[in-house]
């Protein structure tokens, strides 16, 4: 009888101090990085199409992508204070690297002949500033985290802006000459671009710039975080 409720408070101590481990842990708050595009040192992005810069819109949309994944439970850091303040692509990823991100976001538009919007992913080695990668876990879990933030974007936007889908690194003009971004390159963590829009377009352009058009693509992208990298409830809050 004796030796059986010293077992018993064995056991119920250990799953005391594994549920108290597990609370601590940081694991069950994945760290998102969201990287609001330019200015780098490819441009400023301040040029106003139809109303509204690449910069502007990015940041909007960062900020309240921010709002959401932090209410969603995640830790969440953005590679630049302030909207104006350039931060060379280099740097970028580093704060991802730095911060050991499950997943680094980042947020930019296109300029086309096309219209709407596309998730892009490193799909092969690129070289650029004496640098090679990234290594192929990297581009591996970056394809499966454009894929989770493609279904969620394509399910939230529906028709309203056009779906150019999941892309490499390759098709995009920096990427074609170097093999993939140079935010890419220099990521050791999974990294997925998404181009919202395509600014230079009318329509695209009112979407971006009307705040239930930003509100709408920060809750898609939220969603397709959600969906790459659930946050795990932790056992102190249940
Ligand atoms: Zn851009």
């Amino acid at each position: 009888m004796t030796h059986l409720s010293l077992s018993t408070t064995l056991a119920l101590s250990a799953v005391l101090l594994s549920h108290a481990a597990l609370g601590q842990s940081t694991a069950h708050r994945p760290t998102i990085v969201i990287d609001p595009g330019h200015p780098s040192e490819v441009s400023d992005g301040a040029t106003v199409q139809h109303g509204i810069s690449e910069v502007r819109a990015s940041w909007l949309v960062a900020r309240r992508l921010e709002t959401l994944l932090r209410a969603r439970g995640y830790r969440v850091v953005l590679t630049k204070p302030a909207e104006r303040r350039m931060v060379t692509n280099v740097d970028r990823a580093e704060v991802g690297n730095r911060e050991r991100a499950a997943l680094v976001v980042r947020l930019h538009c296109d300029a086309s002949s096309d219209s709407g919007y596309a998730i892009y992913y490193p799909d092969r080695l690129g070289t650029a500033h004496g640098r090679t990668g990234p290594d192929t876990s990297v581009m591996r879990r970056s394809r499966e985290a454009a894929e989770s933030l493609h279904v969620a974007v394509a399910a939230r936007i529906g028709t309203r802006l056009k779906d150019g889908g999941v892309r490499g690194d390759s098709r995009t003009f920096v990427g074609g000459k170097q093999g993939a971004l140079t935010g890419s390159i220099f990521s050791e963590v999974p990294v997925a671009l998404v181009e919202m829009v395509t600014l230079s377009n009318r329509h695209d352009a009112a979407f971006i710039r009307d705040p239930a058009g930003q509100r709408l693509m920060a809750r898609a992208i939220a969603e397709g975080v959600e969906r790459y990298v659930p946050v795990e409830p932790s056992s102190s809050s249940r």
